[in-house]
């Protein structure tokens, strides 16, 4: 019966298939709502309380619920499936790997508004201009607000579009910044390297179709809770943050504490 580890280790065990793959395909059965296009990229798969979500970066989101029967499985593409096909409420098909949800009850797609409406400039943009990093910076400020902790400011697709949760930690993890700093404590040179830096990487990733993120094809920090930080040593941390409570991959080490914000 899935209670809420069960739904943890199931996120735990699809993460590092899925996240930062561009979708393949998406079977969601008569699940109402908008599904996201082939080629969109998963932003992060995440377990809070008893559901299991798949975000993708167009604001778009797989909402399961397993209560007593459903289950989640992960195969390599081409892999003979343990349950019949017509018990699949779900398939989420990326280049190696096909997850497949059996007899959940509950399958929805979700669409968060705030994510499309009022977006900042576009960092996947190829032609991103100066002025309008300059602008994303400023947003970080306005719109964000110097209280707002540093991993949240960067996931609000307001100030600017395009930086979903794995680039989120990867970022932060690479200029060294605690990511629960508030925006405020951050220089403006800094803020200003973390959207420059977020959108190369966002490009690159873009042209590689895949998590090529930072460390020889892998992540630093990101989906790497309690594995040893690949600079340091030091054992990787997670806490959810903010209003959607996401989870934030930080190193304590190279990434001290600054500021008076909360932790
Ligand atoms: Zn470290």
């Amino acid at each position: 019966m899935p209670e809420g580890d069960t739904i943890h280790r199931a996120a735990d065990r699809l993460r590092p298939a899925l996240a930062g793959q561009a979708l393949v395909r998406l079977d969601a059965g008569r699940a109402r709502g908008r599904r996201p296009a082939p080629g969109t990229l998963i932003d992060d798969v995440e377990a809070q309380g008893k559901h299991l979500r798949i975000r993708f970066a167009d604001g778009t989101a797989l909402r399961t619920h397993l209560r007593m029967n459903g289950s989640w499985h992960l195969y390599r593409r081409g892999e003979r499936w343990q349950r019949p096909a017509h018990v699949a409420r779900a398939v989420v098909e990326v280049e190696d790997w096909v997850a497949v949800c059996f007899s959940a009850p509950v399958v929805e797609l979700e669409h968060d508004d705030t994510a499309t409406a009022h977006l900042g400039p576009d960092l996947t943009n190829a032609a991103l201009t100066d002025a309008q990093l300059d602008a994303a910076v400023e947003r970080l400020v306005t719109i964000a607000g110097p209280a707002t902790p540093i991993a949240v400011a960067l996931l609000d697709q307001r100030v600017a579009a395009g930086i979903g949760n794995v680039f989120k930690s990867e970022v932060l993890f690479i200029h060294g910044i605690d990511p629960f700093a508030a925006v405020g404590d951050l220089a403006v040179d800094t803020r200003r390297q973390l959207l420059a830096t977020a959108a190369k990487l966002l490009r690159a990733n873009a042209t590689s179709g895949g998590p090529r993120v930072t460390y020889a094809g892998a992540t630093a920090v990101y989906g790497r809770e309690r594995q040893p930080c690949r600079r340091c040593g030091t054992p990787i941390r997670r806490r959810r943050q903010g209003e959607q409570a996401r989870s934030t991959y930080w190193c304590p080490t190279c990434q001290p504490a600054i500021g008076r914000a909360p932790r």
